[in-house]
């Protein structure tokens, strides 16, 4: 088909196989009843990649991944290669393909269906209808920052440091992804900041609120990191786009996350910087890890991994459509009842990974008859 997109598929570790066996179902009904095509290249990453060929991650899967359109991944590591030196180990694969595709945003949605509200921990009426979209920065930060390191003064005491810096063009860029995600939601973005205390966070106060300028139709506020921590769990409704630094967003986004009481349920994905072409570098994956406690068992949900893919179609083509039946879909088989094992309770259906993987192409065909 002329339009046929070029995915590269990155199964990794434990479940990451058994969760992607049941995308590519859902690719290949894509493929044969909606308007677009997909070629699709498999490579190897972590563990997997280790065990072939000795490197995490392999020349040709980052040629690959250069090569396409979009990576679909699955997750990396495992107790069987815990004992390598720490350079080597799966998880320096998935840091090499962030840093060689330069994707510095990372886009976290917590999304509650009806269905699985009362699995959250909160009140029912705190999260039911949640649907907010946490965007952390990536590759800069305190995580990054030079100097940093450990040094001994005298009498044996010892200083620990690291630097928050952020450049004016890494702001801009996150700002961006922000506000042009929010213009195709409720067109609302809140950045989270510690302007109190940190001199970085003034500048990035003060740089959003340049972006924000140029995009009037966007309702930009700003929220101290802590004060955010508490809204996110006393009213996480209020949010629509969250965008903030590295450190607050890996917190802040675990927390997010958590709203909506599943890890077998979220998906993510990390944005590079469009280029003169308007070609975005792209990774979709699972929030979770390999979950090596249930791998090979065939119980693992999959539809973190169905919804990484439906990220792809929102976030890399603007399939808004196909993402959105997808979506439907797996809000149908959960309204019907179908559970794996991780979210199963009092008369659920509890399907296998591939039980799942029937349930949500039965839906779609239903969608689309
Ligand atoms: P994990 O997310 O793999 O598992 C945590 C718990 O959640 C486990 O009990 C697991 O069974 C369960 N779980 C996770 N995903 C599930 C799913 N789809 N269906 C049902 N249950 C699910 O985290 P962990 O145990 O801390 O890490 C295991 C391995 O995964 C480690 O090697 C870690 O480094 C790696 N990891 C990789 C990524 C990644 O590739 N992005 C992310 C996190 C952890």
């Amino acid at each position: 088909m002329a339009n046929a997109k070029n995915l590269l598929v990155l199964p990794g570790d434990g479940i990451g196989p058994e969760i992607i066996a049941q995308v590519l179902r859902v690719i290949d009904w894509m493929d044969r009843r909606r308007s677009v095509s997909f070629n699709i290249t498999e490579a190897l990453i972590g563990g997997a990649a280790i065990d072939k060929t000795g490197v995490p991650l392999p020349e040709e899967t980052l040629e690959a991944a250069l090569k396409s359109d979009a990576v679909l991944m699955g997750a990396v590591g495992g107790p069987k290669w815990e004992v390598l030196p720490f350079d080597v180990q799966p998880e320096r694969g998935l840091l090499g393909i962030r840093k060689g595709l330069g994707l510095f945003a990372n886009l976290r949605p917590a999304i509650v269906f009806d269905a699985l509200a009362d699995a959250s921990s909160l009140k029912l009426d705190i999260v039911k209808g949640l649907d907010i979209m946490i965007i952390r920065e990536l590759t800069g930060g305190i995580y990054f920052g030079e100097p940093r390191g450990i040094e001994e003064l005298e009498n044996g005491i010892r200083k620990g440091f690291n630097t928050l810096t952020y450049t004016t063009p890494e702001i801009h860029r996150i700002g961006k992804v922000a506000m042009d995600l929010a213009g195709k939601r409720d067109k609302r973005v809140c950045s989270i900041d510690k302007a109190n205390v940190l001199e970085t966070t003034v500048m990035w106060r003060e740089e959003m609120t340049k972006i924000g300028a140029s995009y009037p139709d966007i309702e930009l506020s700003h929220m101290y990191v802590d004060n955010a921590a508490m809204q996110l769990v006393r009213n996480p409704k209020q949010f629509d786009v969250v965008v903030t630094t590295n450190m607050f967003g890996d917190i802040l986004s675990d927390c997010a996350a958590m709203l909506t009481g599943s890890l077998g349920m979220l998906p993510s994905a990390s944005l590079g910087a469009p280029d003169s072409d308007g070609k975005q570098a792209a990774l979709y994956e699972p929030v979770h890890g390999t979950a090596p406690d249930i791998s090979g068992k065939g119980i693992a949900n999959p539809l973190a991994q169905i919804l990484s893919f439906s990220m792809l179609l929102r976030y890399s083509f603007d399939l808004f459509d196909d993402a959105e039946l997808i979506e439907k879909a797996v809000q149908n088989a959960l309204d019907k009842g179908f559970r794996t094992a991780d979210i199963t309770g009092d008369g659920k259906t509890l399907v296998s990974t591939s039980g799942m993987g029937d349930a949500v192409i039965n839906e779609l065909d239903m969608l689309a008859a």
